[in-house]
């Protein structure tokens, strides 16, 4: 069963169509990078996957539950679902380890214990155990969206969602983020990313999906999609990014 199949999906914002008719699916341990011109529809296309933004039409399903039917569960089933943003969006006020507690004690009420250890497990995975005591100001953009990404991780999501999670970052900061990525590709996470790293994408992807104007115009494993784009639109882009 696919983790993502998403079918004839629309999305407008009053009268600008943003999402002009997308299918996709991704199966479980896929990691598919999500490239395309700003104002494509990435991002909308990412927050429709969790409802973030609700589509105007068509069908999502993830991990066979029809998350676009109206009586679907959304809560039960966005707590499948790690998102990682290009602002990390951590709160400020409370330290790295209870940003990435708060929700596990509020959402999937776990124990103060439980919450703990798995946070530090989580943390040990992005390589910030000994932040734990930390406050985000005290971190660079690259800490803090490590942390940001445990305390997705901390959710244990059955799919994680990333959008452009290193267009925020200073370029020496951008590296550390991509490996803590790279280690999630090795543990088989299943990834549907939205990124301008090229040779990210490239080196990581099972498959890139080029999208422009709300539709996507190709899609391929990475060495057909950079090696030989078949529409003029992709090579066009990649021209410009490369
Ligand atoms: P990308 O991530 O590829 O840059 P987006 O999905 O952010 O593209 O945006 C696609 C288009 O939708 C843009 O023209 C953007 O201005 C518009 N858009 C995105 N979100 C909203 C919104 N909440 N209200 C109105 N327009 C929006
Ligand atoms: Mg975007």
């Amino acid at each position: 069963m696919p983790a993502i199949e998403i079918e004839a999906l629309h999305k407008s914002f009053g009268r600008l169509e943003v999402l002009r008719g997308i299918d996709l699916t991704v199966e479980p341990g896929e990691v598919v990078c999500v490239i395309g011109p700003s104002g494509s529809g990435k991002s909308t296309l990412l927050r429709c996957v969790n409802l973030l933004e609700e589509p105007t039409s068509g069908t999502i399903r993830l991990a066979g539950v029809e998350v676009t039917d109206p009586d679907c569960d959304i809560d039960a089933v966005r707590k499948g679902v790690g998102m990682v943003f290009q602002q990390f969006n951590l709160f400020g006020h409370l330290t790295v380890r209870e940003n990435v507690t708060i929700a596990q004690r509020r959402v999937l009420k776990r124990s103060r214990a439980e919450a703990d250890r798995i946070a530090t497990e989580n943390l040990d995975r992005v390589g910030l155990a000994d932040k734990a005591a930390a406050y985000p100001a005290q971190l660079s953009g690259g800490q803090q969206q490590r942390v940001a990404i445990a305390r997705s991780l901390a959710m244990e999501p059955q799919l994680m969602l990333f959008d452009e999670p290193t267009s925020a970052l200073d370029p020496e900061l951008v590296g550390e983020v991509l490996a803590v990525m790279r280690g999630l590709v090795a543990d088989g996470m299943t990834m549907l990313v939205v990124t301008h790293e090229m040779a990210f994408a490239r080196e990581v992807a099972s498959r890139v999906v080029f999208m422009d104007d709300g539709l996507i115009v190709e899609q391929g494993p990475p060495a057909e999609l950079f090696g030989q784009p078949r529409e003029e639109r992709t090579r066009a882009f990649l021209h410009r990014v490369l």
